[in-house]
C-alpha cells in the first residue's frame, strides 16, 4: 500500500458540548438479528486464523500478544468479514478495538484505497488508544493511520490529511472542523465508518457533529459499511443506529478486561538535581516488578542503565544506537525475566514486541502527548493493573501542563518523602560517578573499535558486556550489602555468578 505521513493532533473544542439536534439521515432498518451474550471468559477458544483472519494479520496479532480472539472478536469477526454492519454492545476492555480494526485492515489489504476508514471516538485519549492499535496491527501490512483530535494545531493535521492516510481516528468535533475548513479534504470515498462508545458520544452532545459527518460520507446502503459500539443501548443510540447502519447484526458480550480503571497514572514533582536519586528510589520501591523507563536520548538511556546496574538493579538498555541484534538480545533478556528493568528511548521501542509491564516511568517527559499515550499503553494491558509515573522537574512544568490539557485530566501525585529518598543520595552519587566514567570508557572503546582495533574474542557482547564487566569489576556496593542502601534490590551477587559462568 502507498506510504504516507505521521499522525497527530486535536482541538479543545472536541470535548465541549454543542447542540443536540437529532440524527436526520434515515435508512431502512429491519429488526436486528441478535447474537446472545457469551457470558464466559474474555478470551474465546477461537484463533484469529479460524475466524478468517489472513496470515499477515494473524502474525500482527501474535506480535501484540493476542493469541486467541476475545469473545467480542470471536462473535463479530465472521460477520464483519462477511460485510455485515454490526452493533457491538461491549465496553472498553473487551477487545472491541481489534474487532473493528482487523476486518477494516483485512478488507483494505484486498482493496487498497486512501481515506478508507474513519473511526470516531468521544475522547482524545480513546482516539489515541485506537490509533495505537491500528498502528500496531497496520505496520505489518503497510496501512497508515492518523489521529485527528482537539488540542494540536489544525495546520499540521491538514498536512497529515493531505497525505491521505488509509485510516483516520478522530473525535467528531475536530473532524467536522476539517471537513468544513480543510481545502481538498473530503470523505466521499469512505468504505468504513466506526462509531466507538456511541452512548458516550451522544451523551457528550456530539449528535450535531455526527449528523454532519454522516451527511458527508457515502450512504450506508451504497457500499459503506458501519460498525457501532456502545456499552449501553439507549434510545439515542437506537436512533443513531437507525440513521447510520444498514441491516445490522447485534453482537453482545458482557465480558471484559478491566483495562482503563486499572491504569494508575501519577506525576512526581522533583528538583532536577535529585532526579537520578528519585529514579533509584522508585526502582527500589517497586523492586521485583517489571518496569519500563523512558529516556529522551540514547546517551541518557545508556547512562541510566549503567547507574542502575551500579546500584545492583537488573537493568537492560534499548536505544537507537544499538545494532538490531543487540536490541533483540536486550529484549530477550527482559522478556525472559532475567532483567526486570528495561530502559529505552521512544524510537527504539517502536515496532518492537515489548511485553506489557507493571510500571512505566517517564524519566524524561515526552515533548508530545502522542508519545506519552504510546508509552503508558505498555502497562495495564489485557486486564492487568498498571502504573505510570511521570517525573516532572522544574524545567518540565510547561510540557507537563500541556500533557494534562491533552489528557483532559489532572493526575494525582506519586507520594515520595524527600528525606527518605535522599537517604540514598550518597550511594547514588557514587554510582553516578562510576556511570560517567564507564560512559567515557564506552565511548573511547567504540572509537577504538571504529579505528580498527577489534576487541578480543572474549570481550562479551560489545557494549552490553562492557557495561556489565565494568560494573562488576569496579563496584563493590549493590545488593551484596556492602555500603548499605537498597534493601530490596536483587541480583548483584547472582549477576556476578552468571558472568563467571559465561566466561
Ligand atoms: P479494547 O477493549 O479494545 O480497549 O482492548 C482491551 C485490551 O485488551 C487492550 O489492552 C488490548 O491490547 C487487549 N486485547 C485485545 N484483544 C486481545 C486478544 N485477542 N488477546 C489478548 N489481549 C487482547
Amino acid at each position: 500500500m502507498p506510504s504516507d505521513s505521521e499522525s497527530s493532533s486535536n482541538s479543545a473544542s472536541d470535548d465541549e458540548s454543542t447542540s443536540s439536534s437529532s440524527v436526520t439521515k434515515q435508512t431502512e432498518t429491519k429488526p436486528l438479528e441478535k447474537e446472545e451474550a457469551e457470558g464466559e471468559s474474555v478470551i474465546s477458544n477461537k484463533t484469529f486464523s479460524e475466524l478468517g483472519i489472513n496470515e499477515e494479520l494473524c502474525s500482527a496479532c501474535t506480535a501484540l500478544g493476542w493469541t486467541n480472539a476475545t469473545a467480542i472478536q470471536s462473535k463479530s469477526l465472521p460477520l464483519t468479514l462477511a460485510g455485515r454492519d454490526v452493533i457491538g454492545l461491549a465496553e472498553t476492555g473487551s477487545g472491541k478495538t481489534g474487532s473493528f480494526a482487523l476486518p477494516i485492515l483485512q478488507n483494505l489489504m484486498a482493496n487498497p484505497q486512501r481515506l478508507y476508514a474513519c473511526v470516531l471516538a468521544p475522547t482524545r485519549e480513546l482516539a489515541f488508544q485506537i490509533h495505537e492499535v491500528f498502528q500496531g496491527l497496520g505496520q505489518h501490512v503497510g496501512a497508515k493511520s492518523i489521529c485527528v483530535v482537539g488540542g494540536v494545531d489544525m495546520m499540521s493535521q491538514a498536512i497529515a490529511l493531505a497525505n491521505k492516510p488509509h485510516i483516520i481516528v478522530a473525535t467528531p468535533g475536530r473532524l467536522v472542523d476539517h471537513l468544513e475548513n480543510t481545502k481538498g479534504f473530503n470523505l466521499r470515498q469512505l468504505k468504513y465508518l466506526v462509531m466507538d462508545e456511541a452512548d458516550r458520544m451522544l451523551s457528550m452532545d456530539f449528535e450535531e457533529e455526527l449528523n454532519k459527518i454522516l451527511a458527508e460520507i457515502p450512504d450506508s446502503t451504497s457500499g459503506r459499511r458501519t460498525m457501532l459500539f456502545s456499552a449501553t443501548m439507549t434510545s439515542k443510540v437506537e436512533k443513531l443506529q437507525r440513521a447510520s447502519l444498514s441491516d445490522p447484526v447485534r453482537v453482545e458480550v458482557s465480558t471484559k478486561f478491566q483495562t482503563p480503571e486499572k491504569l494508575l497514572q501519577q506525576y512526581l514533582f522533583i528538583p532536577a538535581k535529585y532526579k537520578d536519586c528519585y529514579l533509584s528510589y522508585i526502582m527500589n520501591e517497586f523492586s521485583g516488578q517489571s518496569m519500563l523507563v523512558f529516556a529522551s536520548t540514547c546517551n541518557n538511556a545508556q547512562r541510566l542503565t549503567l547507574l542502575l546496574r551500579n546500584l545492583g538493579f537488573q537493568a537492560v538498555c534499548l536505544h537507537g544506537q544499538m545494532s538490531q541484534p543487540k536490541r533483540l538480545g536486550a529484549l530477550t533478556k527482559f522478556k525472559s525475566g532475567s532483567r526486570d528493568i528495561l530502559i529505552c528511548t521512544d524510537v527504539a521501542s517502536r515496532g518492537l514486541d515489548i511485553p506489557s509491564v507493571d510500571i512505566v516511568i517517564n524519566f524524561d517527559l515526552p515533548s508530545n502527548g502522542k508519545d506519552y499515550i504510546h508509552r503508558v499503553g505498555r502497562t495495564a494491558r489485557a486486564g492487568r493493573s498498571g502504573r505510570a509515573i511521570a517525573m516532572v522537574t522544574q524545567y518540565d512544568v510547561e510540557v507537563y501542563q500541556r500533557l494534562e490539557v491533552l489528557l483532559g485530566t489532572k493526575l494525582p501525585a506519586f507520594e515520595a518523602e524527600e528525606s527518605t529518598v535522599l537517604v540514598f543520595l550518597e550511594r547514588v552519587s557514587e554510582a553516578q560517578r562510576l556511570a560517567t566514567r564507564e560512559m567515557k570508557e564506552l565511548m573511547a572503546s567504540s572509537s577504538n573499535h571504529k579505528n580498527g582495533k577489534k576487541r578480543g574474542k572474549h570481550s562479551d557482547d560489545g557494549e552490553e558486556g562492557k557495561m556489565r564487566g565494568e560494573a562488576r569489576s569496579s563496584y563493590s556496593g549493590g545488593s551484596s550489602g556492602k555500603g548499605g542502601g537498597y534493601h530490596n534490590q536483587r541480583g548483584g551477587g547472582n549477576a556476578k555468578k552468571k558472568h563467571k559462568q559465561k566466561r
